[in-house]
């Protein structure tokens, strides 16, 4: 590492010479550096992000984006070792560390996967199905979501200085947005380090990314409407950014991701000595001693039933009475310190306060037993539990977060009152429920969902294989209302869409699905005199359509499929009973039958470049179909994905069945596989 922690902006490394702040080593309380932004040009960032960034990004598709996420995640991988090294000095355990390093790198490779599965290989996403807004369908509607054309700031906590920085890279890269990450003073050596990686690695294009240390100077001032911020740290800071005057002017978008009291509720069902209840405890323990309690989304408040408080707090002091906190890499310590001494006083201070309130029933604030290290020159601190005897009589309880290994446990008497004191946190990141009863589940998840951005269901049949109660993960949303900062992150593809702008598009089916690269009913149609079976995936056209020959399906037709499949369902079989339910009038051919019959109306029997059918999507029977019906099949080149790292793509094939009164019979998409032209 440097002495002076330096910037990235545009395309330089800068280390700023005046103002400097010291850094320090977590553990040791040694100075580890210094840092500085003066000298940046701020505007000229945004500037160089939306200019040189965005358009390099844009130029690409999301495939092509996601693959450069993946090539990234493996070469920080790679790197790993390094990060570990030095995610020691910010008081992390190797567990900690591997939350933060390999949880972080792995946020890139889920968004690299589920962009090249879950989104199209174009520059345009689309948001839903066509709406039908016309009487005759020839003006019909369509939502698509674009990149914006400006820069995500992303401004971090300290608690994670690796995972912080990935878990929104990933989604505002996949977008096709530029970033310029502004990582908390106190750990930005560590962001500092691997983002030095993601430069050396090239993946991704001059512009993409920028890297403030230090102080953000006049950069709020220069935001536009086509800027994002995505902030994570107190919900002081984060309303004061808010509210500024270019943000607030501009609309610019602004995601908080701030504190939060999150409870764990134990169920009224679940009893000392049971599975639920030795899970409960283990879990309040882990979310208090990993990363030290530095958590937004720790268990700030134990909510259990207040016959059980007693039973709770010994068994939380006996599984406490093992942690060893230390020195993170001496063998042995279960917890490491908080990331400053700045820190553990603002901890100190929040217990201090919550002590009003509540007693302490385990822990301490003043020295105590610390493996490896001087207890008081690196930032170390106690677990503390403390049990609040009337928590609808203190607020304190529910609006103190000490950031740190700090609990609180609280009684309650019926379900009820375990929702209201949940409710009382004013809205969280997450919340968890242990119980084995479904109804107390639906009970506790309907009463107190609506004020959280994650709920975790924990009992015996789940807990092997749960992530817990703290992990938040790429494919589920980050965030929560209220207290939590009323922002959202992550969550799959919809992370991806905070990025971009939703315009609602109207026009003709053919020009809006050629603007969105997905044929629309009541497009153009071509009919090939060439089976489209026998074409290449470059030659397909969007709109390429089979004439398909017709059939009529007889009664032997329906009778020897069902002895042939052996469904012999009684609406296929007995006249009298098909003809006494109110959806037939009389014998109707299988669905399935069906279907299998349109196929051999469209398929081309002999070898080509389709290589397979992968499935059928979204399949509607709509009208029955009676023996003696006779059958037409329109199938119509629908989407096409191109894969970029395979020698063939998806196409997907409009399909409709219809009877000889041309009433729809059955809708479905078609999944094919198909051969790319050989060079
Ligand atoms: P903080 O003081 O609000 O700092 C958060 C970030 O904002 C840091 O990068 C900080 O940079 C930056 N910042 C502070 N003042 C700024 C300003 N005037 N202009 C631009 N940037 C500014 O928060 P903290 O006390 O360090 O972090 C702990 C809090 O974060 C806890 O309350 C915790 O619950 C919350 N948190 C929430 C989440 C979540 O996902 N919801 C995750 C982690 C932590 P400097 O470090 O350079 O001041």
């Amino acid at each position: 590492m440097t002495n002076t922690l330096q910037s990235y902006a545009m395309g330089q490394w800068h280390a700023g010479t005046s103002g400097t702040a010291p850094i320090y080593n977590a553990v040791t309380g040694a100075t580890l550096g210094q840092v500085s932004s003066d000298g940046l040009d701020f505007k000229a960032m945004l500037d160089y992000a939306r200019n040189v960034g965005g358009p390099a990004l844009r130029r690409e598709t999301f495939h092509q984006r996601a693959i450069r996420l993946k090539e990234m995640a493996k070469y920080l991988m790679a790197r790993k070792d390094e990060f570990y090294a030095l995610s020691a000095a910010t008081g992390a355990t190797k567990m900690d560390s591997w939350i933060d390093i390999e949880g972080g790198i792995s946020t890139l490779f889920v968004y690299s996967s589920k962009g090249r599965r879950e989104m199209p290989n174009d520059q345009v996403y689309l948001d839903g199905n066509p709406e039908q807004i016309s009487r005759h369908g020839t003006f019909t509607g369509q939502h698509i979501c674009v990149p914006l054309e400006g820069a995500a700031v992303h401004i971090n906590a300290f608690n994670f200085p690796c995972w912080g920085m990935l878990e929104k890279l990933a989604p505002t890269l996949l977008a096709g947005v530029p970033a310029i990450v502004k990582p908390a003073t106190s750990t930005s050596y560590l962001t500092e380090l691997m983002f030095r990686r993601m430069i050396e690695s090239g993946c991704f294009p001059e512009g993409a990314l920028q890297l403030i240390c230090g102080r953000t100077g006049d950069l709020f001032e220069h935001f536009t409407c086509q800027d994002a911020v995505a902030f994570t740290g107190s919900a002081a800071t984060g309303k004061m950014l808010a509210q500024q005057p270019a943000v607030v002017e501009n609309s610019t978008r602004f995601t908080m991701e701030a504190d939060s009291l999150n409870c764990s509720i134990l169920g009224v069902d679940v009893e000392p000595g049971s599975p639920e209840f030795d899970l409960y405890i283990k879990e309040v323990v882990r979310e208090m001693t990993v990363k030290a309690g530095q958590k937004c989304t720790a268990i700030r408040r134990a909510i259990v039933p207040a016959d059980r408080i007693d039973a709770v707090a010994e068994a939380l002091r006996a599984r406490l009475n093992k942690v060893v906190v230390g020195d993170p890499s001496v063998e042995g310590v279960t917890m490491g310190s908080l990331a400053s001494l700045g820190q553990r006083e603002e901890v100190r201070e929040r217990v201090r306060e919550l002590s009003a309130a509540a007693e302490m029933v385990y822990g301490t604030l003043d020295s105590f037993d610390v493996m490896g290290a001087d207890g008081e020159k690196g930032a170390f601190i106690s677990p503390v539990v403390m049990h609040c005897s009337d928590p609808f009589g203190r607020r304190e309880v529910h609006d103190i977060e000490a950031f740190g290994p700090v609990s609180t446990l609280m009684g309650y008497n019926g379900t009820e009152e375990a929702i209201e004191l949940a409710k009382m946190g004013q809205g969280s990141l997450v919340g968890s429920i242990f119980t084995h009863d479904d109804k107390v589940a639906r009970e506790l998840v309907l009463g107190t969902a609506a004020w959280h951005g994650r709920l975790v269901l924990i009992n015996r049949d789940c807990a092997k294989e749960s992530t817990g109660h703290g992990s938040p993960l790429p494919h589920m949303i980050h965030g929560g209302p209220g207290r939590a900062g009323g922002g959202e992150e992550m969550g799959g593809i919809r992370g991806v869409l905070h990025y971009m702008q939703r315009t609602a598009i109207q026009g003709s089916p053919s020009m809006l699905g050629h603007v969105g690269g997905r044929w629309i009913r009541g497009g153009k149609q071509t009919v090939q005199a060439e089976h489209v079976f026998k074409k290449y995936f470059e030659d397909v056209q969007l709109g390429d359509t089979i004439d398909a020959p017709e059939r009529t399906v007889t009664l032997e037709d329906v009778e020897h499929f069902a002895e042939f499949s052996g469904d012999k369902f009684y609406a296929h079989m007995n006249e009298e009973a098909a003809a006494a339910n109110e959806f037939f009038e009389g014998r109707v051919a299988h669905g399935y039958f069906i279907v299998s019959a349109a196929a051999g109306l469209f398929v081309h029997p002999d070898p080509g470049p389709v290589l397979a059918n992968y499935g059928l999507e979204n399949l509607r029977f709509l009208t029955p179909f009676y023996p003696g019906d006779t059958m037409k099949v329109s199938f119509v080149c629908k989407q096409k994905i191109n894969r970029e790292t395979d020698n063939y793509g998806e196409i997907r094939w409009d399909t409709e069945i219809t009877n000889q009164n041309d009433e729809v019979v059955a809708q479905y998409d078609v999944l094919t596989l198909v051969a790319n032209k050989p060079s």
